[in-house]
């Protein structure tokens, strides 16, 4: 295969270098892949385009728009990846070292779409907690929002996830409505470089909603102003530098790292060598030291196990790694691949000697690598290395990132013991512990979960369903404090808001519930002519209100209500009994005889544009309801939020049920379905 020039996407076409660039060589056969230079790419001209035109082109799409752009470009990509199968190889990646980058790269566009269009309304604005009440009156109030920044979502990413690394961040920014420039590392550039590429061929994304530098970031750094945000994949060292650029720290660039961590996995004092979870232990271990050679932010690269257990651990691995095949992708029998180059071969050797000073090298002899398919001396090949730590104090197994197949087995006294040597990381991604004792989990936990961005409990039930510990997922947190780069990806929605200017809005609650787009309590209401269930949602306004009642609840109603239904606790239906509870003194309503109660107050029975109930939120019973009180439900049209491809939407309307005397019995969002034309088409 030729090598190439790899190009930038920018501005809207793809620019080629105007030099011959740095030669980037495949780390299976040494063999030149690809170029790579952005020389004459004017930097600046990207952040402003993406400011001025992908900016704009986003905002104009609601969260569940750029969720439907989204999913058709992870649906395309997943349909022809075979080619970048191909080109993953020539990074040393095994089909399934690939597996973990394309398929959870693409799976992670899926998953955010769709937490996205279950979790953000059809709109550009996210509201954030409830309404804050400021005045004693009602009148002035407040509540927080999200809106999408309008500056550029800079990426920096790692060599080791060409595909992932850059999609797990661009999806986040996406939803949030912020364009993208993406900086992949240069020595696996030309695989972010062709998924990238059929991207922009889909035309499925807004122009300027992402953008691809190949080469020097430094001038588009240059280039970042206070609405502008720097995500950082890679080294600690380069991290450090970044946080400290000047224009970054003179503009307040919001700026988050993920950096390399000395992530811990624990055999818990519980698990004898004949448990299930033993064996699942090992097999997590070896596992961890081989997917991606060990190129894996997430890890393991302390073994943690009980002291008498040291051995009995060393063995099982040892049987396990002696099976490793090291050699070629795609090579016969190959299990693992070299790592990313020569020199991150020569690094990884140098802190294996580093390491040999507090502790010895017990499986793997990097001087004797058997190699399938590929040649030792032009390949970066290493074997699985595990090492026995002689001194589990020693700062070198706790500070030394070895970032390859490399694992340390580090013998601890007690769990108290344990904690404490996680903590000396200084921070991690990920921590697992393996047992089947869940008071031990809690003990860990509460040691070390202040010291890590997630945690997985591993044992013999849920073994199956694991996704690992190496595995970050779109909806979980990534990332870690300290060590870690003290940063946060992922999460689901959390990751978009990361995008997201939160912003405190008071006033009245008119001018909350027209800036928000969500009725509030106080905001003007409107009782028409028309019950507000004939309404279609192209008819339906937020305020839109029906009242009903007063309905008289009596001691019968209770009554048949407990028998019907069989509820038939005793403040229903035992007057003694009722009398004697301190919360009510004598029979009360049940709670959801009320609620049933309010609906048959408020619906409108006739087949309409109202097409089902599919839940209530925030149920709240405020007031004890007793015979001969009067009950009246006020409701009111809160939130419409239309489904995008569908012929109805989601109406969130606000009830509150309240007795003779005014006072509320019960509050809470009644949730329908409502078409959003009479006929029930689509507008
Ligand atoms: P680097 O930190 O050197 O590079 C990471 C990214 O930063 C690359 O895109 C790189 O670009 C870019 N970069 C480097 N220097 C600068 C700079 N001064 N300004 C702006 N961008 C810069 O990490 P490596 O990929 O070389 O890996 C080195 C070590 O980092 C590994 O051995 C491992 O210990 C750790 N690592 C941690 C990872 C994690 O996921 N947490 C992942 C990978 C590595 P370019 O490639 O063009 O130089």
């Amino acid at each position: 295969m030729d090598s190439r020039m790899l190009e930038s996407y920018a501005c809207g076409r793809w620019h080629r270098a105007t030099d011959e660039g740095r030669a980037v060589v495949s780390p299976v056969d040494g063999v030149e892949v690809a170029r790579v230079s952005s020389t004459g790419l004017d930097a600046a001209a990207m952040a402003r385009y993406a400011r001025e035109t992908g900016g704009p082109a986003l905002a104009a799409l609601t969260f569940h728009e750029r969720a439907a752009a989204l999913k058709a470009v992870g649906l395309t990509l997943m349909a022809g990846k075979a080619e970048f199968y191909a080109e993953s190889a020539r990074t040393g990646a095994t089909e399934r070292d690939s597996a973990v980058d394309v398929d959870g790269g693409f799976g992670t566009l899926l998953s955010y779409a769709s937490k996205a269009k279950r979790e953000l309304s059809n709109d550009v604005i996210h509201l954030d907690g409830p309404v804050e009440q400021l005045g004693k009156k009602g009148t002035f109030v407040a509540r927080h929002v999200h809106t999408s920044r309008r500056g550029v979502a800079v990426q920096i990413n790692a060599y080791n996830f060409p595909v992932w690394g850059f999609l797990e961040k661009l999806a986040p920014a996406f939803i949030a409505g912020v364009p993208t420039i993406v900086k992949p590392a240069t020595q696996t550039a030309y695989l972010t470089e062709l998924v990238f590429r059929r991207i922009i061929e889909s035309g499925l994304l807004p122009e300027g909603s992402v953008q691809l530098l190949c080469g020097d970031p430094a001038p588009l750094l240059d280039a970042l102003g206070g609405q502008d945000s720097v995500a950082f994949t890679g080294s600690a060292h380069t991290a450090a530098k970044l946080r400290a650029h000047p224009v970054l720290v003179a503009n307040s660039v919001h700026f988050t790292a993920e950096a390399d961590s000395l992530n811990a996995s624990v055999l818990g004092a519980d698990v004898t060598p004949d448990a299930p979870e033993f064996e699942l232990y090992i097999k997590q271990l070896t596992t961890e030291m081989t997917v991606k050679a060990g190129q894996k932010c997430t890890a393991i690269r302390r073994a943690l196990v009980p002291e008498s257990m040291v051995d009995a651990v060393i063995d099982a691995a040892r049987a396990r790694l002696d099976r490793v095949v090291v050699g070629a992708p795609g090579a016969e029998g190959v299990t693992m691949g070299p790592v990313v180059s020569l020199a991150q071969r020569t690094d990884v050797l140098a802190a294996v000697d580093k390491l040999r000073g507090a502790a010895d090298l017990v499986v793997g002899d990097p001087d004797h690598v058997e190699v399938v398919g590929g040649d030792p001396a032009t390949g970066a090949y290493l074997p699985p290395m595990l090492l026995r730590s002689t001194d589990p104090e020693a700062p070198e197994v706790h500070e030394i990132e070895a970032f390859g197949p490399v694992a340390t087995v580090i013998g601890y006294r007690d769990t108290a013991h344990a904690v404490e040597l996680i903590a000396r990381g200084g921070g991690s991604l990920v921590a697992s512990l393996v047992t089947a004792d869940p008071q031990l989990a809690r003990e860990v936990l509460l040691g070390v979960a202040p010291y890590h961005g997630r945690l997985l409990v591993l044992n013999a039930e849920d073994a199956r369903e694991s996704t690992g510990h190496g595995s970050p997922l779109p909806v979980l947190v990534h990332g870690g404090p300290g060590r870690a780069g003290g940063g946060e990806e992922l999460g689901g929605i959390r990751g978009v808001l990361h995008h997201m200017q939160r912003t405190a809005i008071q006033g009245t609650p008119e001018v909350l519930a027209a800036t928000t787009g969500q009725w509030v309590t106080g905001a003007p209401r409107a009782e028409g002519d028309e019950h507000p269930f004939r309404k279609s949602l192209a008819e339906l306004r937020i305020g839109d209100t029906i009242v009903g009642g007063p309905r008289t609840v009596t001691l019968a109603d209770i009554g048949h209500f407990a028998e019907f239904t069989g509820d038939t606790f005793y403040a229903h239906t035992d007057p003694e009994a009722a009398a004697a509870n301190p919360l009510f003194g004598g029979i009360v309503a049940h709670g959801y005889l009320v609620v049933s109660l309010a609906a048959g107050l408020f619906v409108d029975p006739a087949p309409g544009p109202v097409l089902a109930n599919f839940g209530v939120d925030s149920l709240r019973f405020l007031t004890p309801v007793r015979a001969d009180d009067a009950l009246t439900v006020t409701l009111t049209a809160k939130q419409i939020t239309p489904r995008s491809g569908a012929d109805y939407g989601e109406v969130r309307w606000d009830a509150v049920v309240t007795n003779q005397d005014g006072a509320p019995v019960a509050t809470y969002d009644v949730l329908t379905l409502v078409a959003k034309t009479r006929d029930g088409g689509a507008e």
